[in-house]
């Protein structure tokens, strides 16, 4: 209740204040900004994402801008020589508007990708675009294998969508799913989550040539890692963390011999992108003010 009213009154936070309180997981607002953050955490040895913020976009304009941008951040991953790739969401290429010309600006960042050995990731949104997105998925991928999407534990319909997912390699990230969605198309309860995410875990080991487990909950990571040792042939695995977000556990990861990801947002819409997240999921809310609060 504490939490639904803070959020409430999350515009009237000075700027300012915001951006002190983002900092830490939001890297800023230009690309060079995201690519200096790569090239910290590359020194401290970790590859990373980057996403720039955005979605839901209102007209084709926008959309092309965004390709632009994306376009742009490929470039400077590559030509700094960073273990990166893009992650983008499909309603900030339009997916809402126009499929096709979505597919189109999808195509067009993968191809520049490929030409770069690079991957490019799918992000999953609210459970409206799921049908729409593991379609988009499918099409890019049929000319351009280097790329991924994601699937959310959370949706009741996961398992089912793992197992239909077309012949040949795969390279999938694994998330709990930030939207709140309905008992009647999800589980609610915590430990249900985690328990899916598992059983999603075990499914997809056996089906992808890649998988990203994108957590920062570390009893869940003890879970992976058993399943993981008792698998028989794992494919490639790895970690998947935000920026700023228990940090600490990076590094214990890391030394148990985990390849950890770090996903790197930046933009100019990353205030209104906070408070639309926080609103519709008040419990990313109480994540990032206890964080805030008490660090860790
Ligand atoms: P939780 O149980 O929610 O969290 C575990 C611990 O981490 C708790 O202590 C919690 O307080 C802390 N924590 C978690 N998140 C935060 C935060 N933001 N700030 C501060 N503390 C936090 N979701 C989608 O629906 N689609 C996507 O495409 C997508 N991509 C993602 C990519 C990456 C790399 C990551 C890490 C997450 C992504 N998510 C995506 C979000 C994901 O679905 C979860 O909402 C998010 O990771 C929180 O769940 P958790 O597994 O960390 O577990």
């Amino acid at each position: 209740m504490l939490h639904r009213l803070l959020a409430t009154c999350l515009p009237l936070v000075p700027t300012p204040v915001m951006r002190r309180l983002s900092a830490r997981y939001i890297s800023g607002e230009a690309i060079s900004d995201a690519l200096g953050r790569l090239e910290d955490l590359k020194a401290e040895g970790y590859p990373g994402v980057i996403d720039l913020l955005g979605e839901e976009v209102p007209d084709n304009a926008a959309a092309d801008a965004a390709c632009e941008e994306y376009l742009a951040a490929t470039e400077g991953i590559a030509s700094r020589s960073l273990d990166a790739y893009v992650s983008i969401k499909p309603t900030h290429f339009g997916l809402a508007l126009d499929a096709k010309a979505c597919l189109a600006r999808f195509r067009r960042v993968a191809e520049l990708c490929g030409e770069l050995d690079l991957r490019v990731r799918i992000e999953m949104e609210d459970a409206h675009y799921t049908d729409a997105t593991l379609s988009l998925y499918e099409d890019l991928r049929s000319t351009h294998p280097h790329s991924g999407v994601v699937v959310q534990a959370r949706l009741l319909r996961t398992p089912t969508d793992i197992a239909a997912l077309g012949p040949g390699d795969h390279d999938v990230r694994l998330v709990k799913g930030v939207y709140l969605e309905p008992a009647e198309i999800a589980h609610t309860d915590p430990q249900a989550i985690s328990d899916a995410y598992v059983s999603c875990a075990e499914q997809l080991l056996e089906r992808c040539a890649h998988v990203s487990f994108a957590t920062h909950d570390d009893v869940l990571v003890e879970r992976l890692e058993q399943l993981i040792t008792s698998a028989s042939a794992p494919p490639p695995h790895e970690l998947q963390v935000l920026d700023g977000v228990r940090p600490s556990f990076w590094k214990t990861w890391r030394t148990a011999g985990h390849t950890v990801r770090v996903y790197v947002p930046y933009g100019s819409d990353w205030r209104a992108y906070s408070t639309r997240r926080m609103r519709r999921n008040p419990e990313l809310f109480k994540a990032v003010t206890k964080s805030m609060l008490f660090g860790e």
